[in-house]
């Protein structure tokens, strides 16, 4: 039976592994995380819980259409009426989906039938034209023939250079490919939000990018918001301590959250948040004595439609 080892369990990963799997291949996940999902994150918070990497995805392509419309009759995906904003200068022609558990739910629904080992940070990658081995921070081998790398392409691209398995031209390709950096704030409140339905602030300018209220998304219990600042703000400040910008971020949403209404926070640091800088296809083949796919959101379309179109052309071209 051939086999592949895919590292990082995001969507990217998750479709690959199932792709495989359905078409009689042995997939085997390894995610440094503590689950699944990568950027697809949600948090329990001390009351409540947020999504605070991606907040929302497109399906426009046939293959993810009907991947959600099966998701959604499992009850795992629905819409979210984003067209109903009046806080927003972008229009949201089309549906938007989201987790009903929130986004992480998506995640673990996809691994349930997969092989999955989490808490496996791989650090060493070796191997000749038959097989391959990935070595994990933990001290554990795993062997395959084929090998699929689906991390943030900075972080792939500093993996494969450490093993010597990078060419120059080759590390010039994933230089080119960028993220924008992310500083989100979670922030339980007490009551309800003045947030206006469907639940969303999107601001153009400005420190802060987007806020989004759990409670209206349906996907907590109590009122929870998620802050995303902007790109700008992130890099300049992604290094700074996290309490001092939460409470800045929110200070600045002042006329939305007043202070005898937030009741605890927490902040996250996403280095690598959407990509803004793609490889123009949806992965990239490495030179490496045996057969190693790099994909991932840096390749295609960088979003979470664009992490499963690239998962997918991976598998079936290695099916092929
Ligand atoms: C703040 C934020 C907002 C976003 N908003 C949106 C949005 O609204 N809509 C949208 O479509 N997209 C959005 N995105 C982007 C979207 O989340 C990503 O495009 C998508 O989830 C990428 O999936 P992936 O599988 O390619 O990568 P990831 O989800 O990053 O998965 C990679 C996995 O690799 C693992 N890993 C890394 N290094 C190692 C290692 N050495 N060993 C083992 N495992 C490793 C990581 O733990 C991770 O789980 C957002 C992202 C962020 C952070």
């Amino acid at each position: 039976m051939p086999s592949c080892i895919i590292i990082g369990a995001g969507m990217t990963g998750l479709t690959a592994a199932r792709e495989l799997q359905q078409n009689g291949w042995t997939a085997t996940l390894l995610d440094k995380g503590r689950g699944v999902g990568g950027r697809m994150a949600t948090r329990r918070l001390a009351h409540g819980r947020a999504d605070h990497g991606a907040q929302y995805f497109t399906a426009r392509t046939a293959e993810f259409r009907q991947f959600i419309s099966e998701l959604t009759d499992a009850g795992i995906v629905r819409e979210w009426a984003l067209h109903e904003s009046k806080m927003s200068d972008i229009s949201f022609h089309h549906p938007r989906f989201i987790g009903t558990e929130g986004m992480s739910g998506i995640a673990k629904y996809m691994a349930q039938p997969l092989n999955v080992h989490t808490g496996e940070r791989a650090v060493r990658i070796s191997g000749d034209e038959n097989n391959c081995t990935v070595l994990t921070e933990s001290g554990q081998t795993y062997r395959a023939d084929t090998l699929i790398l689906t991390l943030p392409a900075p972080q792939a691209s500093t993996l494969l250079a450490e093993n010597q398995l990078l060419s120059p031209s080759e590390q010039a390709v994933f230089d080119a490919i960028e993220y924008a950096p992310c500083l989100a704030v979670m922030v339980s409140i007490h009551g309800r939000s003045s947030i206006p339905a469907p639940g969303i602030i999107k601001f153009d300018q400005g420190p802060i990018a987007w806020v989004a209220d759990n409670l209206q998304k349906r996907i907590s219990a109590t009122t929870s918001l998620t802050i995303h600042a902007s790109a700008a703000y992130s890099k300049e400040h992604l290094e700074d301590d996290l309490t001092a910008v939460g409470q800045h971020l929110i200070d600045l949403l002042g006329e939305w959250i007043p202070k005898a209404q937030v009741d605890s926070f927490q902040v996250h640091r996403w280095r690598y948040s959407l990509a803004e800088n793609c490889y123009p296809n949806p992965y990239f083949v490495c030179k490496t004595p045996f057969t190693l796919l790099m994909g991932g959101d840096g390749f295609g379309q960088g979003n979470v439609e664009g992490a499963f179109q690239s998962g997918l052309q991976m598998a079936r071209v290695l099916i092929s």
